[in-house]
């Protein structure tokens, strides 16, 4: 047996109900929320408003004393490079959440239901993965309804995590998919394994950076870095003791006090 990582969970992964939350987020005042209105650093403000909401509202990195590590893979599934992706993490005995596409879990229906069977956790990123800034908040939500209803569909439960393309939201935006129950993540990581660079370079990235508990890592399996990164990845974020957990397991386990 390879040394895990992290022990497997005898169930399905804790999960949590944002719609009380969603409800209550429908009465914020837009203004108080510091949304990015297009002139502040957008990192500035995703700390300033990670520091205020609660995790399981806004979610840009768990908690910093905690032994947790978040993967995240976007983009997906891939017919060649999602299995390459699995494959790896079923070794390491690793967890992690992969934010699907709609249009391509549609055409990958096994690969969906595989994910979930393995232990890891779906949450979605939107059915066409348009533009941000081409994308009205009303032809947002109806692709985020379209996208849960396919994966309730193919897998028989449902996702409220939802990361948007390239991270970006607008106050409106946010205040809908708020009142639809949605959790907001996005990542403190980001080796940009989306710019064209050698997998290696990545690898380097990683390997100069260690992972600390508390972090959030995008990764994208709709590429073959990942698939070549992982395995070192993996051995160097277990070696200094770390876990690999799900989004979800990482909100409920802080509480989802803030
Ligand atoms: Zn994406």
């Amino acid at each position: 047996m390879p040394r895990s990582c992290a022990p497997l969970p005898s169930a399905m992964p804790a999960r949590y109900d944002a719609g009380n939350d969603a409800r209550a987020a429908a009465h914020v005042d837009a203004r108080g929320l510091g949304v990015p209105s297009g002139f502040a650093p957008r990192q500035i403000v995703r700390a300033g408003m990670a520091a205020l909401l609660p995790r399981r509202w806004f979610l840009v990195r768990g908690r910093r004393n905690s032994q947790n590590v978040c993967l995240t893979f976007d983009d997906g599934p891939h017919p060649q490079q999602t299995p390459r992706v699995l494959d790896l993490l079923a070794k390491q005995h690793a967890r992690a959440t992969f934010f699907i596409i709609g249009q391509r879990a549609e055409e990958h229906p096994d690969l969906v239901k595989r994910i979930l069977a393995e232990g890891h956790e779906l949450g979605h990123h939107t059915f066409f993965h348009r533009k941000p800034e081409l994308v009205a908040a009303s032809a947002l939500m109806s692709e985020v309804h379209r996208t849960s209803a396919l994966i309730e569909q193919i897998t028989g439960r449902r996702t409220r995590l939802f990361r948007p393309p390239n991270g970006k939201l607008t106050t409106s935006k946010l205040l809908h998919l708020w009142r639809a129950g949605q959790s907001v993540v996005l990542w403190n990581v980001d080796a940009k394994d989306y710019a064209s660079r050698l997998p290696q370079d990545i690898a380097d990235w990683f390997r100069a950076r260690p992972l600390r508990g508390g972090d959030i890592v995008l990764m994208h399996d709709d590429m073959p870095h990942a698939a070549v990164v992982l395995p070192q990845l993996l051995s160097d974020t277990c070696a200094s003791g770390l876990n690999f957990v799900t989004v979800s397991e990482e909100i409920v386990q802080s509480g989802s006090v803030r």
